[in-house]
């Protein structure tokens, strides 16, 4: 498996979780990867110490997608050590769940500044530097296509916004040969999410497949919607949920 062979990704929160586990399967595929962070550095020195270890390049940089600088330096700075960039995997959010009349203004900010101002700046940024196939794909959330219970004003709305990107990306890049795409993960088994969480059971009974998903099951999308096989998939939303949003 060495499709994306020679490819240089950007997988923004590459440390933990599906970014992790995505930046080790596109390194798995061949290409040169660098992840970036926020507090976790030692988890993601370990990631790109795999990526090594595979024979392909790696690169850690630090960047808190609240600052509005950080989008551009981080493509930069991986585009300049890697020689380039092919595809980007804006995969850098945060979770909020808590009922509407708790959520304040600095929460909205807070929320809106990674999930939706930090993918807009980034792809922004990603693009500026893609020649033709590049790929811009964004993680999303299912909850963009099924709220199911109360909560999640603030996460939905955050990630509601990346279907919107996702189709003007799409529609303003497809002329350069660049193809936006846009994945919603059901549950799946991180940090943010854990299987053996307090809502974890009933998470796992809104699914058709009655479980949750793995970080790895959505970085084999990833991996597809950067490899050649999807050069006419732009502008769509690709659910991996288990059947969450059935
Ligand atoms: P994790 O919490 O496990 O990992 C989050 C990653 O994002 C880490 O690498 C973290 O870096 C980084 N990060 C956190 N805050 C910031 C910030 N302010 N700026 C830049 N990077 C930041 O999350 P998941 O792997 O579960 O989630 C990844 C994506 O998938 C998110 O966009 C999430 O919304 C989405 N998603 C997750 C689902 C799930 O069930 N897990 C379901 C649907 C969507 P560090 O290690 O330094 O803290």
């Amino acid at each position: 498996m060495n499709s994306l062979n020679g490819r240089k990704a950007l997988v923004t929160g590459g440390s933990r979780g599906i970014g992790a586990a995505t930046a080790l399967r596109l390194a798995q595929e061949g290409a040169d990867v660098a992840v970036t962070y926020t507090r976790g550095e030692d988890a993601a020195r370990e990631v790109v110490a795999k990526i090594e270890a595979m024979g392909r390049r790696g690169l850690a940089l630090r960047a808190d997608l609240a600052d509005p600088a950080a989008a551009g330096a981080s493509v930069a700075g991986a585009a300049e050590a890697l020689g380039g960039l092919d595809i980007l995997v804006n995969n850098a959010g945060v979770g909020v769940l808590a009922p509407l009349d708790e959520l304040t203004a600095a929460d909205v900010d807070r929320v809106l500044s990674v999930n939706v101002r930090g993918a807009f700046l980034t792809a922004q940024a990603a693009a500026a530097r893609m020649e033709r196939g590049g790929r811009i794909i964004t993680i999303g959330s299912c909850i963009a296509q099924r709220v199911p219970g109360p909560g999640g004003t603030l996460y939905a709305l955050s990630k509601s916004a990346l279907i919107g990107l996702t189709k003007a990306l799409a529609r303003e890049l497809g002329e350069r040969g660049i193809n936006a795409t846009l994945i919603h993960p059901g549950p799946i088994d991180t940090d943010m999410n854990p299987g053996d969480g307090p809502t974890a059971a009933g998470q796992s009974a809104m699914t058709a497949l009655g479980r949750y998903g793995s970080a790895g099951e959505v970085a084999s999308m990833v991996a597809y919607l950067a490899s050649e096989d999807a050069a006419y998939v732009t502008g769509a939303e690709l659910a991996v949920d288990g059947g969450f949003a059935a």
